[in-house]
C-alpha cells in the first residue's frame, strides 16, 4: 500500500506600513527616488547615529494586530537580530524577538472547500534593509541602494494551518486585503511592499508529527506562491515516496524554470545572536493611545462585502470586484450614496447600489485600474451619480450615457454640461415626437405605401429616421407615436 500524504505550510509575510517616513529616521520612504537620496546618518547605520521609533509606524502595526484578532503586548521590545550582508551597514536589523508586538491572532479563509480559521502567532515591527543592485556598477559590480534601509515593516507570521497551495494563497490574498484594507499596507507586490516567505513540509496522513520542512524565501506574486508551493509538495512528496529524506533548507523560487532551487541548508543557517537593542527604551502603547488606535480601525473588509449585498443588492462577486482595491471601494460607496441622495427616495437603496455597481464594473473599470480611482480622476463619484440620475430621470437612456462618460473622463465636465453642449437629451415632449413622426412619415410616401401593403420591416426605417431628426429620444415614447400615425390611414 502507498502511503497518502499530507502537506504542511506556515507563511511569513513582511508588509511594509504605510508612512511618509522611514521606522526610525525621517528619511522618505516615497518608491522610485534616485539611489541614495532619502538617507542620513540613523539609516545608513553611520556609528553613534540614533534611532527614533515613528509613532505612525507603530500605530500602524497596532492596527494590524487589532484588524487579525491579536493581543497588543502594551510593553514590547526592540532586539538587534546580528547578521553581515552588503545591503545592512550597522551589521544588524533592529526587529523584535522575545516580545513581539502583537500575538495569537487569526484569519478567515474560504476557499473551494469552505471557509477555515488560521492562527497568526506573532506580528512584530522591524525595518527594512538597503538593496543590493547586481550588475549595476561597471562590469559586473554591485551597487547598494541605501533608500530602502530602514523601511518599516510589520512581519506576520502564521502557524503551520495551511494544508494545501490553495490554502496558501487564499491566506495571502486575504492578508493582504485586511491590511490594505485597513490601510496598513498598500499591498503592492510588484513594488515589493508585500512579499512572503512560505515553508512547507509534509507528513503521512494521521501521523500529528511535523515533517521537516523547507523555507521558500521572498515570493512576490499570487500565482508563484501556488505553484512554488505545489512544485515543492510534490518535490518532497517524490522524495520520500522513493526512500529519500527531507533536508531542511532554504529554496527559491524560479519562475523562468518553474520550480524551486536549494539556496543554503540549514548547516550553512546563521545564530543572529538576537539580543535587545540598547538603544532603544522598551515600546510601550498605554491605554490611551491602545484606545485611540482601536476605534480607527475600519469596518472589516469581508463584513464590507456582507453588508452591500444585504443592503446594496450586490452579488458576492460584484462585491468581491468592487472591493479589490479600497479606493475602488471608496469610490463605489461614495457614488451610490450620492445617486440615492440624489433621487431622493425615487430609487431604493439596493436599486441605487446596484445601478452604480453595475456602471462601475462595466465602464469605469473598463477605462481604469482599480488603484488609479484616486483624486487624479477626473471623473468623481458625484459625477458618475449625476450621470446615473441623469439615466434614471430618462433626459438620456444607458447608451448616450456611455458615451457621456466617455467625454466626462476625457473632459473633465459635468455630466449635464456635456448632455446640453451636445444635445443629448432626449425628447420627452410627446407633442414634439409627433411633430417629427409626421415630418418623416410625410416625407417618405413610398415607405408608407409599402408598410401599408404589409412590409412590417418598414417600421424600423421608419424609427431609424425619427430618432436621428430628434438627436436622441425615448425610444418607447417614438414606438408609440409612430404606431398611432401609421395606424391612422
Ligand atoms: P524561523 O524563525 O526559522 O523562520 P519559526 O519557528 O518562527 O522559524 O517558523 C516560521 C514559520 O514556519 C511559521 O510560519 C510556521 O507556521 C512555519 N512552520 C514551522 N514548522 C513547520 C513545518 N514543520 N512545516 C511547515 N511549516 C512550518
Ligand atoms: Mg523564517
Ligand atoms: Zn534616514
Amino acid at each position: 500500500m502507498t502511503t497518502r500524504y499530507e502537506a504542511v505550510i506556515g507563511l511569513e509575510v513582511h508588509g511594509q506600513l504605510h508612512t511618509k517616513t522611514k521606522m526610525f529616521c525621517g528619511c522618505s520612504t516615497a518608491y522610485g527616488l534616485p539611489p541614495n537620496t532619502a538617507i542620513c546618518p540613523v539609516c545608513l547605520g553611520l556609528p553613534g547615529a540614533l534611532p527614533v521609533p515613528n509613532r505612525q509606524a507603530i500605530a500602524l502595526a497596532v492596527r494590524a494586530g487589532l484588524a487579525l484578532g491579536c493581543t497588543v503586548r502594551q510593553s514590547s521590545r526592540f532586539a538587534r537580530k546580528n547578521y553581515y550582508y552588503p545591503d545592512l551597514s550597522k551589521g544588524y536589523q533592529i526587529s523584535q524577538f522575545d516580545l513581539p508586538l502583537n500575538e495569537k491572532g487569526h484569519l478567515d479563509i474560504t476557499t473551494s472547500a469552505g471557509t477555515k480559521r488560521v492562527g497568526i502567532t506573532r506580528i512584530h515591527v522591524e525595518e527594512d534593509a538597503a538593496k543590493n543592485l547586481h550588475g549595476a556598477g561597471a562590469g559586473t559590480d554591485t551597487l547598494v541602494d541605501f533608500n530602502r534601509a530602514g523601511t518599516p515593516l510589520i512581519e506576520i507570521v502564521g502557524e503551520p494551518d495551511l494544508r494545501s497551495a490553495e490554502e496558501a494563497e487564499a491566506y495571502l490574498r486575504a492578508l493582504r486585503d485586511v491590511l490594505m484594507f485597513t490601510g496598513v499596507n498598500d499591498g503592492n507586490l510588484e513594488e515589493g511592499s508585500f512579499r512572503c516567505d512560505a515553508n512547507v513540509s509534509i507528513r503521512p496522513v494521521g501521523q500529528e508529527k511535523f515533517g521537516t520542512r523547507c523555507e521558500l524565501k521572498n515570493i512576490n506574486s499570487f500565482k508563484f506562491v501556488r505553484k512554488a508551493i505545489e512544485f515543492e509538495i510534490a518535490r518532497q512528496e517524490a522524495l520520500v515516496s522513493s526512500g529519500g529524506k527531507v533536508v531542511q533548507e532554504t529554496r527559491t523560487w524560479s519562475s523562468t524554470q518553474e520550480k524551486t532551487l536549494s539556496l543554503r541548508s540549514k548547516e550553512e543557517a546563521q545564530d543572529y545572536r538576537y539580543f535587545a537593542d540598547p538603544d532603544l527604551p522598551p515600546l510601550v502603547v498605554d491605554d490611551a493611545w491602545l484606545a485611540e488606535i482601536r476605534v480607527s480601525v475600519p469596518e472589516p473588509v469581508v463584513a464590507r462585502r456582507e453588508r452591500w449585498q444585504r443592503e446594496l443588492g450586490l452579488t458576492a462577486y460584484d462585491a468581491q470586484v468592487l472591493t479589490s482595491h479600497p479606493r475602488i471601494a471608496e469610490y463605489f460607496e461614495a457614488a451610490s450614496a450620492s445617486l440615492e441622495r440624489a433621487l431622493g427616495g425615487k430609487l431604493s437603496r439596493d436599486k441605487a447600489g446596484k445601478r452604480v455597481a453595475n456602471f462601475i464594473q462595466a465602464e469605469a473599470l473598463r477605462v481604469v485600474s482599480t488603484s488609479g480611482l484616486d483624486a487624479s480622476f477626473p471623473c468623481s463619484a458625484e459625477r458618475i451619480a449625476e450621470l446615473l440620475a441623469l439615466v434614471e430621470d430618462e433626459t438620456i437612456n444607458g447608451k448616450i450615457a456611455k458615451d457621456v462618460f466617455v467625454d466626462m473622463v476625457a473632459t473633465g465636465k459635468a455630466p449635464k454640461d456635456i448632455v446640453a453642449q451636445k444635445g443629448l437629451a432626449q425628447v420627452k415632449d410627446s407633442s414634439a415626437i409627433e411633430q417629427t413622426v409626421r415630418d418623416v412619415v410625410a416625407k417618405h410616401p413610398k415607405e408608407l405605401a409599402s408598410f401599408k401593403a404589409g412590409k412590417a420591416a418598414v417600421k424600423g426605417f421608419f424609427v431609424g429616421q425619427i430618432m436621428r431628426a430628434l438627436k436622441g429620444a425615448n425610444p418607447a415614447l417614438v414606438n408609440d407615436v409612430l404606431e398611432r400615425v401609421l395606424a391612422e390611414g
